[in-house]
């Protein structure tokens, strides 16, 4: 992606390696930009390498936790913006896990078929496809379900991803596009002159030139010192992967109460079980007990899970703030520094919305024309 609007040479800064850091920095290099990204911790293990990695706008639109003013419809976008990308992936020779295979999604076992209806309606007013199945139509797509389950709801859109396979491919595009990584490498403070950015300063003391800087720290993002952006809420959530022989992979995702199942590709068999919600909670403590309710609800859909062994748990915090909404765009108002972007606060969608986030900021900075949503998600003046 080369454009006119970018300012060849220009060198910008990222603070953090996770899906919000990595993307904007790729698109930046690509578009001839001179870019470095400063992650703290020597290798992944932020919220995007936790993530389970389902690309599910209506199931986010239905919990509520993307209810807010046009949130759902940048998720759809999200979407459309990876089917784009996964194949410029595809076309590297980079496996990314993708996966469209659809989402089912099940409410109690016994929920009337009204209930589906009412959820459709929402999938059509997103413009997202979405069936309605009976009990039969049910079972016959997922031949593993528990058989108490009387109807869903099928939405053959979604997909999901391996979040792990994506940052690495995103690094390895980033880097070979000129970018350089920095892992072990915490960004201590902004360095701010005259009224604008002019780089960070690092841990060790260095002190990093720069004429923009992107704020992409997770839910660190509010705490780094001279960065104008309000603090987030951690939400620490706690995952497991289970093995299961190749035939008990279901073909789609699917999101029950209480648990969802993210299938995963390649061998041996792997399925993904999450996540609880801990707001104000940013440990990597992993409670077995935790682990194993996670499972038994899991074991409540898929009855065959039973006999699978569990692989790992794992923990990871999502960056929210208090509105759920994300930041995305320029730090403005009286206090900010010119040259200082933020793109945080993607909760419980960040997978969701990366490539369409970096889209949007890559432009801004780049000064490429307005895409959709430009303007929607600018962190509020300070
Ligand atoms: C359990 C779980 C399941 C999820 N499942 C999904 C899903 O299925 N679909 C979906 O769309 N979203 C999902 N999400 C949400 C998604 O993972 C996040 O919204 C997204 O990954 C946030 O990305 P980020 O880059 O902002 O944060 P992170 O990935 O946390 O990256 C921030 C990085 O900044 C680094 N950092 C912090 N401070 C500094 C500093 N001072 N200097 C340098 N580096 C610093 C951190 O080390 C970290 O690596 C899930 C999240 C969790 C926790």
């Amino acid at each position: 992606m080369r454009s006119a609007g970018t300012q060849k040479g220009m060198k910008i800064a990222v603070i953090g390696g996770g899906l919000m850091g990595l993307w904007p920095a790729l698109d930046l290099a690509q578009a001839g930009a001179s870019v470095a990204v400063f992650e703290a911790a020597d290798a992944p293990r932020g919220a995007s390498w936790a993530a389970a990695g389902m690309l599910a706008p209506l199931g986010e639109a239905i919990e509520g936790a993307g209810a807010s003013a046009g949130l759902p419809a940048f998720g759809v976008y999200g979407l459309e913006c990876w089917r784009q990308r996964a194949a410029v992936f595809a076309r590297a020779g980079l496996d990314i896990g993708w996966r469209a295979k659809g989402s089912l999604l099940l409410g109690a076992p016994d929920a009337a078929a009204g209930l589906y209806a009412e959820w459709a309606q929402k999938a059509a007013g997103l413009g997202l496809e979405a069936h309605v199945l009976d009990g039969a139509a049910l079972h016959r797509k997922a031949p593993h379900l528990a058989k108490n389950f009387k109807a869903g709801l099928w939405v053959p859109g979604e997909a999901s991803v391996d979040p792990r396979l994506v940052l690495s491919a995103l690094r390895a595009m980033f880097t070979a596009a000129g970018g350089v990584y920095q892992s072990g490498c915490a960004v201590t403070r902004l360095r701010i002159r005259g009224g604008k950015v002019c780089g960070v300063m690092l841990a060790d003391g260095t002190a990093f030139d720069a004429d923009s800087v992107i704020v992409a720290a997770g839910y660190e993002s509010g705490a780094i010192e001279g960065v104008p952006v309000e603090p987030l809420i951690p939400v620490k959530g706690q995952m497991l992967a289970l093995c299961v022989p190749p035939e008990g992979v279901p073909d789609a995702v699917i999101r029950a109460e209480g648990a969802y199942i993210v299938p995963r590709s390649g061998a041996p068999g792997r399925v993904i079980v999450g996540a609880t919600s801990a707001p104000h909670c940013a440990d990597s403590h992993i409670d077995p007990q935790v682990s194993e309710d996670l499972r038994s609800k899991a074991i409540a859909v898929l009855p065959d899970l039973a006999k699978a062994k569990v692989l790992s748990s794992w923990s990871g915090v999502r960056p929210r703030f208090a509105d759920g909404r994300p930041r995305i765009g320029p730090c403005h108002g009286a206090n900010a520094p010119q040259g200082l972007y933020v793109n945080a606060g993607h909760y419980r969608n960040g997978v969701l919305q990366a490539p369409a986030s970096a889209q949007i900021l890559s432009a801004l900075i780049m000064g490429a024309a307005d895409g959709p949503f430009a303007k929607d998600f600018y962190p509020p003046a300070c």
